[in-house]
């Protein structure tokens, strides 16, 4: 099962969409607990990657997920920009000289979460993105090996991502600004794992409808 990075400008729009889509409510979200800024702050993100697609899309994938951290960390800003950034930067660094397959690909992004955490320190249970990004780590290492069929690797990682956006309503916010508010934070989704939900399930539909698994 190979991608070519040819797939990224078509990932690139489907994330943009996604999160213009749900801008509203994830705005919603980030103002009962957070500052709202943050759907804005991932947009600014991604207009600048929509300008880069065409050049990322000719790149290899270590060359490709370093340009889309640098480009992340540099426009971003706020909690998620330097968290993100870390993220594809970290799997640029973990994919170099691999052969980009399913267990690489698994073995990258779970490189990449772990360099989250340790910039938020955060673990999972804070109500935090990473309780949307562990789970789904978790979930393609266990089917990257024994390799399954691709459709059951998208459902997966598309069903960890849900879990785990879910599972943040009742935590209590520990990390970020939500982290204020302590007990008050309960009942809310955090908006950084409803857009990390949003981002992931995005890229599996469009890996799903362009792979031809190789
Ligand atoms: P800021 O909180 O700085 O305004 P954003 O609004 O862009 O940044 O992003 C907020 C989101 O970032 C939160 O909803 C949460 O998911 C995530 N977040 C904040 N702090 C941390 C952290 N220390 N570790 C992991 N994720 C975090
Ligand atoms: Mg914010």
């Amino acid at each position: 099962m190979k991608i070519s990075p040819e797939v990224l400008p078509r990932i690139i729009q489907a994330v943009a969409d996604v999160i213009e889509k749900n801008a509203e409510e994830v705005t919603q979200l980030d103002q009962a607990i957070g500052d709202g800024d943050h759907v804005v702050n991932l947009q600014r993100g991604l207009h600048a990657l929509q300008g880069q697609s065409a050049e990322i899309g000719q790149l290899d994938w270590t060359a490709a997920l370093q340009k889309i951290g640098m480009t992340l960390m540099s426009t971003v800003g706020g909690a998620s920009g330097s968290l993100y950034g870390t993220l594809f930067v970290t799997m640029s660094k973990s994919l170099r000289g691999q052969t980009v397959d399913l267990p690489a690909f698994a073995a990258a992004f779970t490189q990449g979460v772990e360099s989250v955490k340790l910039r938020g320190r955060a673990e999972a249970g804070e109500k935090t993105m990473l309780d949307v990004l562990i789970p789904v780590a978790q979930s393609l290492q266990a089917a990257a090996t024994p390799p399954p069929s691709f459709k059951d690797v998208l459902a997966g990682i598309t069903g960890a991502a849900e879990t785990g956006v879910e599972a943040t309503r009742n935590m209590v916010a520990t990390k970020g600004r939500a982290s204020f508010l302590g007990e008050r934070s309960l009942g809310h989704i955090d908006a950084g794992a409803k857009t990390a939900q949003l981002m992931i399930s995005a890229i599996a539909d469009v890996i799903a409808s362009s792979a031809a698994p190789t």
